[in-house]
Formats: C-alpha cells, structure tokens, sequence
C-alpha cells in the first residue's frame, strides 16, 4: 500500500494543507478498510466473550500498530508537518467500561485475534458512557460523555433481533467495532442497541428518566443501582444483551450446522462475572423453543457456559429479588425455578441455592452450577474462592475451579503508550518480546549495564517531562517534574484505600511544616472516579482536592510536596500517567482486590510497586523478589481472621499512634475547614474513626515505613534503575496473551 497516495486521494489535498480533523478521519476510514482485509474465515468453534463493559478506550493508534501502519503514517504525518500525537487527540474515547473489569475485557479481544483465534465479544451499545468527571468547589460533578461522532469507529449492520419483556417488545440493532490482532486476525465486538434511543432526555449533569425503556435501554453505561428504578433498567440491560447474544451464537451455530444438541463443539460462552449470567436460562429457554427437552437443553447449555468471578465484594455479587425477575422477564422465571429445583433436589445445602428462602436469585451460584468451569483471575484470588467464599460449591465441584491470572495487552500499555521505551527494549533484545513477552527476561542480563542503567533514567525522565508538559496543557496542573512521581490511578474505592495515601501526604505536610525537607521533592498523583451514588468514595475525593489546595497555596511546603488528582481518568489519561510513574500505589486491603491490572500496566513501565500482598501483587513479588518492590501490611490470611473474630477496632489505632491521630485531626481541622465542606469532612474522619471497615489504620504504620524506604532508595539511582529494570524483565508473565493461551487450553479448547 502507498499510504501517501491513498491519504492524499482521500483527503482531496495534500497532508500538509489538511487540518487535524481531516486528516484524523481519513486515517480512520483507511484503518477500518484495512482491519476488513484481515477478517479471516471463522474455525468450526468459536469463543463468545460477553461482558456488559468493554473498555475499550482510543482506537486509531492502536488499530494502526496491529495493522503494522502506525511507524509510516507517522513519519509521513511528520515529514508534512503533522504530529500523531495531535492527530490522537483529536477521537474522544469510548468510555464503555467502568474500569479494571471493562479493560481487562478490552485487553481479552486484542489477544484473542492477535492469537488468531475465531471469537467474538457481545456488549451494549451505550451511547453515553461512564460519566465525565469534572471538579468544581474541589467535588466531583458528573458530566454526561458521549463518544459516537461521525465518522465513527462504529459501523451499523442490518442484524436485528427480536427482544420480549414483559409487557412490550423492542427489535434490537447490531453495531460492530473490527477488533485487530497485532499482525493478526480481524475479529469484532458485537454491540446491541435500539434505535429508538433519546439523548435529549438527559438533564442537569446525568440525571435522566428511568422508566421509558424504549428511550433509556443504552443510553447509559450501566446506571446507578441505588434506587430501585436504577435496579430495574440494569435487569432490562442485561437481559437485552443476553438475549441478543444467544440469539446471535444460536443462529452462527446453526449456519455452521449444529444441530443444537453438538453446540457446545460450535461455541464457548465466557460470562464476564455475573452481569450476563441470564444467558443461562435464556440460552435453555431459546433451546427448549427450538425443540430440546428441558433436560436436554440444560446440559447442553451447561457444556457450553464458563463463568469468571472478579471479586468477592459481597455487594458486587448480584442478587435479583424474584419479583424484580417477574416484572421485566416473566418468560425466564418458571426456568430459573426449574435450575434451583434440580439443585435443591441434588444438595441439601441452604448455602448453594439459587433462590433463596427470601425469593432472591444468585446469579453467581447458576453461573456455578450449570457452566462447565469457574475461574478466578489471580493466585491469590482463586485461593480465596476455593477456600473461604465459594468453599461450599468447591467441595461440590472441585474440578470446575481454575485460575486465570489477569493480564494485560502488551501493545496498548507498553508499544503504544510508552514507544520511547519500547524502541529502546528493542534495540537492546531485538523485537522478539512484542510477540513473545517473555522474551522481556533477556533484559535480567543488563542490569549492571551502565549504559542501560543511565538509559532507563533518561526514558523516564523524558516520559515525566512529557506528562508535565501534557498536564499542563490540558488541565492547567504544574508538576514538579524533578520530583518523585508517586501515582495511585484506579476508581475510587474505600477497599483500594486512597484514604490511606492520604493520611501520608497530609503526615508528610506535617513534616514538613515542622521543618524536616525531604530528600528530593515528592509528587502524589491520583487519579479516580467515584460512582455517582457512593458518598464515601466521593467525599474522600473532596478530601484530595482539599489538600491539594492547601498545599498548593503553601509555598513553605510546595516546593517539596505536591498532591494533584487529575481530573477525568480513563485509558487516555492511563497511557500518559503510567510511563512517567516512579512509584505504584497497590494498597487495597489484602483480600480485597481480586487481581488488579493497572499493577501490571505500572511494572511493565519501569515504575516499582508499592503495595500490600493483594491481587496480582503477590505474583509481582514472587517473581520480582523483596528486593524489588516494597511490600506492607496484614496478610490476606490475618485480615480474613480479623473479619471472623470482628476484633478491628481502629479507634485503638487511632488512641496509640500520636503521628495517625495528628493527621487524622487534620481532616477537620482549621485549614481543611477553610477550603472545604466541613460536613463532608467530618463524615470521612468519623467512618474512619467509627469503621474502617477496609482497616486502613491497621496498616498505617507500615505503610509509612516503606513509604518513606522507597523514597529514600530513589536517591540512589542506579539501584533504583535495577529495581526499574527488574520490573520490567520479569513483566512478560502478565502479558494477556498468555493469560487467554491458558483459557483456550483449559477452558475455551478452541
Ligand atoms: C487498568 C485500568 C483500570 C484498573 O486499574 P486497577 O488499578 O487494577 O484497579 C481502571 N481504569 C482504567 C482507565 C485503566 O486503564
């Protein structure tokens, strides 16, 4: 292909007398034509991959690096005058994911056709995706944050389905996004909606009418699930995006000739924790239509479903109220019954049940009791499944149970986001490590490379100068760029415990104040959404922004210390924070994080982690060793006992450490007060005094300690180079290559 001729025929000009938009949509329509030269034909079987998120963030760039176009169009873009990075800016992205679950779905697909296998992912088409965070009177408001412009990454299709709830009927769309494997195959992610959408009902920031389905049903990631009506259309979602989903894999079976009772040698269904778990009974229903025996259709539907738990947050495991069921899909409710009956004829166990004795409907346990796998994402996390959450549906099917640590595309968060570096590896091991991430271990052999070393500083350096300059530019942040960037960048969450970090930096302010100068100048990013109706999540945001502000404006501390919250993160702001990271803030309760990936996304990017035994982070240690992370904290064991014996008590904590007690205090106090919501304010430092159900306090202290080791080991930079170096050679393992290699062998067998 001769990009040159082909842009310039397209554009109707020349590159250099094209404007950025221009250029941006030309580039667009050449990906998508060449994405479609790639579409391979489909293997007999082929993996569905359902999730009601995919996060799927900015396309061109990477679409342009699988398709190997992304080195020429840059250089052709530069010789006329042009910057890619310009041209990147210019797609807003697609926030169709609410975070760690949504990327990791997003990470999933790029692997699967960079692996050349047939597959597929099924999702909703919403046409806002997870708010727009924007900050005023130091809080979060939530701005609406549409994504479709034309022309779109988008392409309609004529495929339209039939979906029946109770008391009307909605005929869906089929949207498709080419998914590009890096010199790989062309798969898609298949994306329903309607076309009866109304965008114009929203109103004052997010606030919309819950009730008229046939305008509501994707307008929105899903909403809020704190009111009932927010409850209601999040069932009305899910069943619509099953529904299309087994319809869709049906009528592709039986194109491939399945004659149904075979479909599980034409399909696996992977089920993306319990939001798309009424594909069971959906499937069963569709199946018993089509003429199989009720009997029949379970065990066929039983051989094809697989189901990944992401966490064992009791209130992230749905629970349906039957009659909640009865109102929006009466058709599947005589067939959920018939699942539990056989349970509670095969099991007298209360504790296995999918409706239980109050009419509630656990969607965890069908997914368990009628898919043919079950799978947790770390170590750790599997662990903790088989032995103390699901222990009782472990002891039932033992073989159903496997791990799938998490992974990450190692195009998008290290080829794409940090190509200095990238370049750099090259040049050093040869490009083996793009396809084979293992490969990344030859870098073990250079750590007392001088030259490497030095190297490694200065790509770091440069990456930091780079997020200085780009902060700077797009929300008027000044950051120190010779300081120590210390990141924590993940949703809001009290088990993830930012709350903690800041405790730090307010001790740190108190340090200094009192006169004690660090070393070198520390910068403390974070970067976090808190859902709209979690009014801890978001006043602990109030609290950061407070801070910041305070000692913004205190110019005996600012040389030395700066708290910023970015405002707005997502996959963009993720690309451009994680390369110029020193240190990875990793500090969720151990226990509490089933894996984490932004883990990942830090190491593979040289920074060193700075976390609790937790997720993915115990598999960081083991392969990195203590010494090259710093690790604190209770133990996920210790903190299981504390919940068992409910023997935390932080006020104790709080009575016993006079350095805790003085920064907790601060939170209320005179300067907090001045810039801040006193009534917000008091509330985090009574949950924390009152609660702490994520036992920040417990940990505190260590925390400090290693904090402050990690800091002061920074100064010694070429040890610090090693650590950086460390990380990264051993970061192949958590490539999301591997990771679905692992689910084709044990799970999908494709
Ligand atoms: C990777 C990623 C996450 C997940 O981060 P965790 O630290 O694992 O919670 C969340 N949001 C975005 C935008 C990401 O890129």
């Amino acid at each position: 292909m001769n990009l040159e001729a082909r842009l310039n025929e397209m554009l109707g000009k020349s590159i250099a007398d094209s404007t950025d938009r221009e250029v941006y949509e030309v580039l667009l329509k050449l990906t998508q034509s060449e994405a479609v030269n790639r579409q391979r034909e489909e293997g007999k079987k082929k993996i569905y991959y359902i999730s009601a998120e995919f996060l799927i963030g900015k396309l061109l760039s990477n679409n342009m690096i699988n398709l190997g176009i992304y080195e020429e169009a840059r250089n052709l873009l530069a010789a006329n005058g042009k910057d890619i990075c310009r041209i990147e800016e210019i797609e807003v992205e697609p926030s169709l994911g609410n975070g760690g679950l949504g990327r990791l779905a997003s990470c999933f697909l790029d692997s699967i056709a960079t692996l050349n296998m047939t597959g597929a992912g099924i999702g909703l088409n919403y046409h806002l995706g997870l708010f727009k965070q924007e900050f005023a009177d130091n809080k979060q408001k939530e701005m609406v944050n549409p994504w479709i412009e034309t022309p779109s990454w988008l392409i309609k299709t004529e495929k339209t389905y039939p979906v029946k709830f109770k008391d009307f009927s909605l005929n869906s769309r089929m949207y498709e996004l080419a998914i590009t494997g890096y010199e790989g195959r062309t798969n898609k992610l298949e994306l329903f909606d309607i076309d009866s959408v109304d965008e114009s009902m929203v109103h004052d920031g997010i606030t919309f009418d819950k009730e008229d389905i046939a305008k509501n049903l994707t307008l929105f990631l899903y909403p809020d699930d704190s009111d009932e009506k927010g409850r209601m259309l999040r069932i009305y979602q899910q069943y619509f995006m099953v529904s299309n989903a087994a319809q869709l894999i049906l009528e592709e079976c039986e194109n491939k000739g399945s004659n149904l009772y075979d479909l599980n040698e034409y399909a696996v269904i992977q089920i993306n924790d319990t939001h798309p778990s009424m594909v069971i009974p959906e499937l069963i229903r569709l199946l018993t239509l089509r003429g199989l025996q009720m009997d029949q259709a379970v065990e066929v539907v039983s051989k094809t479903c697989a189901y990944t738990n992401h966490t064992i947050l009791a209130e992230a495991l749905e629970k349906w109220p039957m009659h909640y069921l009865k109102e929006v899909v009466p058709q599947l409710v005589p067939i959920i019954e018939v699942l539990d009956d056989k349970v509670r004829r095969k099991f007298d166990d209360e504790s296995v049940t999918i409706i239980d004795r109050n009419d509630i409907v656990h969607m965890a346990h069908m997914d368990i009791h009628y898919g043919f796998s079950v799978n947790g994402v770390a170590a750790l996390h599997t662990e903790i499944l088989k032995e103390t959450e699901l222990n009782n549906f472990y002891k039932i099917y033992p073989e159903k149970f496997n791990n799938k640590t998490n992974g990450i595309t190692f195009r998008r968060w290290l080829l794409q986001c940090n190509p200095i570096l990238a370049n750099q590896i090259t040049e050093w091991i040869g490009p083996g490590y793009k396809k084979n991430a293992m490969e990344l271990e030859k870098l073990g052999n250079l750590v007392n490379n001088e030259d490497v070393l030095e190297k490694l500083l200065a790509i770091k350096q440069r990456n930091k100068a780079e997020l200085v300059a780009y902060l700077k530019e797009t929300q008027n942040i000044d950051l120190n760029e010779n300081a120590i960037f210390d990141i924590q960048v993940k949703r809001l969450h009290e088990y993830k415990r930012q709350q903690m970090n800041v405790l730090y930096a307010i001790c740190k302010y108190q340090e200094i104040k009192a006169g004690k100068i660090p070393e070198t100048p520390i910068t403390i990013i974070f970067g976090a959404k808190a859902a709209p109706a979690y009014i801890i999540a978001k006043e602990i945001i109030h609290a950061i922004l407070c801070l910041q502000e305070i000692i913004h404006n205190d110019p005996q501390v600012s040389p030395y210390l700066q708290v910023v919250m970015v405002e707005n993160y997502n996959v963009t702001l993720a690309e451009k924070l994680i390369p110029a990271c020193d240190i990875s803030e990793q500090i969720s309760l151990a226990s509490k994080e089933a894996s984490g990936t932004g883990n990942m996304k830090f190491m593979l990017n040289g920074a060193v982690t700075l976390g609790t035994d937790d997720g993915a982070n115990v598999e960081i240690h083991q392969l990195v060793g203590d010494e090259n992370i710093y690790v604190f904290g209770a133990s996920s064991e210790e903190v299981i006992v504390h919940y068992q014996k409910a023997d935390y008590v932080s006020r104790d904590f709080y009575e016993r450490d006079a350095i805790l007690r003085k920064a907790v205090d601060f939170l209320t106090g005179e300067e907090m007060k001045k810039v801040g919501d006193e009534v917000c304010l008091n509330h985090v430092k009574e949950e924390l005094l009152n609660k702490d159900w994520f036992m920040t306090f417990l940990d505190f202290e260590d925390y400090r300690m290693k904090k402050e080791q990690a800091l002061n080991d920074y100064a010694d930079r070429k040890g610090w180079a090693k650590k950086m170096l460390c990380n990264i050679s051993k970061a192949g393992y958590f490539s999301s290559d591997r990771t679905i290699e692992e689910y084709n062998r044990d799970i999908w067998k494709l």
